[in-house]
């Protein structure tokens, strides 16, 4: 059996401690919280990189990213080509008063069309406004954190490798084109240089 008072004692000495340790309590909205730069706050649409595949809407497991879109068709590229379809996006909203900042659309988008921001001041009295339409999630975009730089000694990307093997590959088919074209110059009769023969 414990001594008389001694839990109360021990109750005391916690409640001394806590009050002398500093607190971690950020005063918001006064004094503004440090949030690391890839917090899920609010997510950004960028609209030229979506081509409507419907992968994020179908993958949410809130089915709260509502898409829109029609077909155009699109003439051929060159005459006696076949005409083209493409989807065009009518509708792209993100209810996010269902969203749970799971991030599985920003995961599963094959085209780098979505992107998390640290924003978070959004909040609404009207639950209805917290559906964020694209023109909002267009505005998202401005507040996304650039990428970290990469890492000096990683691999080159492929798609980079590949980009500047076909400009090295046609720097050297210029530079062969133009030594041939300046040998061809000095081949031609009438650019052959006068000796002393022709000058006597
Ligand atoms: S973060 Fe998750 S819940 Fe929110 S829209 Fe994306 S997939 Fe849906
Ligand atoms: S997954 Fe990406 S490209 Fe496909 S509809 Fe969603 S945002 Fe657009």
């Amino acid at each position: 059996m414990g001594i008389p008072g001694s839990g109360l004692a021990k109750g005391l000495a916690v409640t001394l401690r806590t009050m002398t340790r500093k607190s971690h309590t950020a005063q918001y909205p006064d004094a503004q919280p440090e949030l690391p730069p890839r917090t899920r706050g609010v997510i950004g649409l960028f609209e030229e990189n979506c081509t409507v595949c419907m992968l994020c809407a179908r993958e949410c497991p809130d089915w709260c990213i509502y898409i829109d879109s029609h077909k155009e068709t699109v003439p051929p590229a060159a005459p006696g080509g076949r005409e083209r379809s493409r989807n065009v996006l009518d509708r792209f909203a993100i209810d996010f008063a269902l969203c749970m900042y799971c991030g599985i659309c920003i995961e599963v988008c094959p085209f780098d069309a979505l992107f998390w921001s640290p924003e978070f001041e959004y909040a609404e009295t009207d639950i209805r406004e917290l559906t964020h339409e694209r023109d909002k999630l267009r505005d998202w975009m401005w507040t996304v954190p650039a990428p970290p730089a990469l890492d000096p000694a990683a691999e080159e990307p492929k798609e980079i490798a590949a980009a500047r093997k076909a400009a090295d590959k046609l720097a050297a088919a210029e530079a062969a084109a133009a030594a041939e074209a300046a040998g061809a110059d000095n081949d031609t009769p009438g650019d052959t240089p006068r000796g002393n023969g022709a000058a006597s």
